[in-house]
């Protein structure tokens, strides 16, 4: 019998990608997010290459360290953000060390959009083959593509000119390829091009728009992280219309944008939801990546399924995201829609003085249109909250205080005070923008972004360095110091809203709140000032922070001595989320006190009255550096009027109030207490993750 031969289509090697976006976690986490940015570019590749490349995601440094022991991946890709750029270069160093052949890709908005810089920055890591200087998941195929048709020749490849890449030659020569267009921005696949290695125009005819990429929640490539300590993140929107000089996205390569489905993020949404209130039931909180949430009519129909979603699950109860600088009738009508108090939303301010918005390439609201928005918000019972950031160019320390004050009169809840962050690829880092300013700057450890790893069996401290404005031609650093004091001030007795109860009695004899703010701020300085202990310690360490230059920074941190001292939270914090957690555990009584002597200079209030208020104010705070978290106070008052502000109802002769934190706080704060450490450090980030409301006890029930 004649046997016919068959040709035998031989397997072909599965090949390993590593996507690494790395948290600092040994202090605590420091950016508690699932890795969206790399988990979209492995669901590209997935797509685009299905078994011939196997896709592994990575967040932590130690997960990472046991698989490198036990495999080398052939294409492994990093990113680069400013929180992980040193942890995730020490990593993609050790991957060279252990092989040549390994294609290492760095991504991420953290590279200068200065060419000479953007050279060095390649030679001082030559372990890097390319890095992408945009949106990822396309030229991220494209690579991998090039590299399956040159065989695996990183040399050739570099040649070539890969779009939307840079890569240094053995010559010192820096190519740059053609950008290529985001994700729902081209109609014809052939706008991709690269002048040394073309791909076929249809390679890319199922990767066009933003809904061609597969969520990778839906794939199972975010299973890992469903971890009972991480947060998730989604985008339902990419890109933002404005153009503010700060940013990295406020230029014209994201100024359009690209939105995915609806029904796609719904689905997205309930799977999330499924997988966190199973696996990970500490979490209540997801993050949403839109710069401009709630902006956009589709919104209105996406937050109606969220709140399906929330009444089924009673989850999440926390959505973070920054709410769009414009539309405010229709954000207001899409937040409505959620779960009361689950989303707060962000009136960005950042500077209310004219001449600098003009130099930051930014149109606020009108500060009238600003108050409109505020009142509508609390009609609706909504939460708000602003931000301004401090020594922004043309800034003076009266305009940023007049800012400050307006934004409280205005009725915004919650404020952030950032300092001005001079951001790889935004217009401040330029040297003509910095000269023409007299921009001042001062090298930082990024809070939390410092730890003690094991990378290739070796222990490494590794810490992250940010720069940061103290000084300006219009405000000086003594200015500087004055502001952040009065960042502290707001954190404590504004955005707490510990002590809303206060803006009742200051309402009823027209004060501003401002004026409560400033008198307390100016009583600082004072010796016998129960709280300057706080304010002094918080004064030296802004100072004590600052380093004159990034290398003098990272060797500072490097020192085991000093970051002993990290470890023992004494620095390298974020000292306003640091400062307010010292004040609501350690320094509570004194805070009341201050606050009911500055409220009685304002408003004379008689004795009986204040005490009643104390016991109040002292109750509101639940003490998490206590072993055992007390759930519920009880409390008698004796004052009508205290009683008809605290329950709007008509009561007399006082009563008897059960204050509680409710069971859901409770859950979370004993929680989080099993993940962050007990000290000033784990208790800010108690706050800053779960919002200060989370320690405040509430009135369940009033007896008369
Ligand atoms: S609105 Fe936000 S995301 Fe958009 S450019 Fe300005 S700061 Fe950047």
């Amino acid at each position: 019998m004649n046997r016919v031969k068959t040709k035998k289509k031989m397997p072909y090697k599965k090949l390993l990608f590593y996507g690494v976006d790395l948290t600092h976690n040994d202090i605590a986490i420091a950016s508690g997010t699932f890795p969206l940015g790399l988990a979209y570019v492995g669901s590209a590749i997935k797509k685009k290459f299905g078994d011939r490349i196997v896709v592994k995601l990575f967040k932590y440094a130690e997960d990472l360290e046991e698989h490198l022991k036990q495999e080398i991946p052939d294409f492994y890709f990093f990113s680069n953000y400013i929180w992980n750029q040193n942890l995730n270069l020490s990593f993609a160093d050790l991957v060279r060390k252990k092989s040549k052949n390994t294609l290492i890709v760095c991504g991420g908005p953290n590279i200068t959009r200065i060419r000479e810089g953007r050279k060095n920055f390649l030679a001082a890591y030559p372990f890097i083959d390319f890095i992408i200087d945009s949106e990822g998941e396309i030229p991220s195929c494209y690579l991998i593509q090039t590299y399956f048709d040159l065989e695996g020749e990183i040399e050739k490849m570099k040649a070539c000119r890969l779009p939307s890449t840079l890569t240094l030659l053995e010559d010192g020569e820096m190519l740059e390829g053609p950008l290529a267009p985001r994700l729902g921005m081209f109609k014809d696949p052939s706008a991709i091009t690269c002048p040394g290695h073309s791909i076929a125009p249809e390679f890319f005819s199922d990767l066009q728009s933003f809904d061609d990429l597969p969520s990778p929640y839906l794939t199972g490539l975010m299973d890992k992280f469903f971890d009972d300590q991480l947060y998730p993140l989604i985008e339902t929107n990419r890109g933002c219309p404005f153009s503010c000089s700060f940013c990295q996205q406020g230029t014209a390569y994201f100024n359009k944008i690209a939105f995915r489905r609806l029904d796609a993020c719904v689905d997205e949404f309930k799977l999330i939801t499924e997988k966190m209130t199973q696996q990970s039931p500490g979490i209540s909180r997801i993050e949403i990546a839109d710069p401009n949430f709630a902006m956009f009519s589709q919104d209105l129909e996406f937050c109606e399924a969220i709140r399906d979603i929330q009444d089924e699950y009673q989850w999440p109860q926390f959505i973070g995201c920054s709410t769009g600088k414009n539309q405010p009738e229709r954000i207001l009508n899409a937040i409505s829609k959620l779960m009361p108090d689950s989303l707060v939303i962000s009136n960005s301010m950042q500077s209310a003085n004219p001449d600098t918005l003009e130099a930051i390439k930014r149109k606020n609201i009108s500060l009238e249109g600003y108050k409109k928005v505020q009142l509508e918000i609390h009609k609706r019972g909504l939460r708000s909250m602003a931000d301004v950031i401090l020594c922004l160019p043309e800034e003076t320390k009266e305009s940023h205080f007049n800012a400050i004050g307006n934004l409280i009169d205005s009725g915004v809840q919650e404020f952030t005070s950032y300092q001005a962050m001079v951001l790889k690829n935004s217009d401040l880092e330029q040297e003509d923008v910095r000269n023409r300013y007299g921009m001042k700057t001062k090298w930082r450890v990024l809070p939390r972004a410092i730890g003690n790893y094991e990378i290739g069996g070796v222990d490494q401290i590794i810490s992250e360095i940010e720069e940061i404005t103290v000084e300006t031609n219009t405000l000086s650093f003594q200015e500087y110091l004055d502001s952040r004091c009065l960042h502290l001030t707001t954190m404590i007795y504004h955005n707490s809203g510990v002590f809303d109860i206060i803006h009742r009695y200051l309402k009823e004899n027209e004060i501003p709140i401002s004026s409560f703010i400033f008198s307390i701020y100016k009583k600082m300085g004072n010796a016998q000032n129960p709280l300057r202990p706080v304010y002094e310690g918080f004064i030296k360490e802004t100072r004590n922070e600052l380093f004159d230059s990034e290398k003098e920074a990272l060797e500072f941190y490097f020192d085991p001595k000093n970051f002993r001292q990290v470890q023992l939270s004494k620095i390298g914090g974020n000292l306003l989320w640091k400062n307010l957690a010292v004040t609501l555990f350690s320094y509570w009584p004194q805070a009341v006190q201050v606050c009911l002597e500055t409220l009685d200079q304002l408003i004379p209030i008689e004795e009986k009255e204040l005490a009643d208020l104390k016991q109040y104010l002292l109750a509101r705070i639940a003490n998490i550096s206590y072993r055992e978290i007390e759930k519920d106070i009880t409390i008698e008052i004796q004052s009508e009027k205290l009683v008809r502000y605290l329950t709007d109802s008509e009561v007399s002769n006082g009563g008897t109030l059960i204050m509680t934190l409710g069971d859901h706080k409770h859950k979370t704060l004993s929680h989080a207490k099993t993940i962050y450490p007990d000290d000033p450090t784990g208790w800010s980030l108690i706050l800053s993750i779960n919002r200060v409301h989370t320690v405040t006890r509430d009135i369940e029930v009033i007896v008369a």
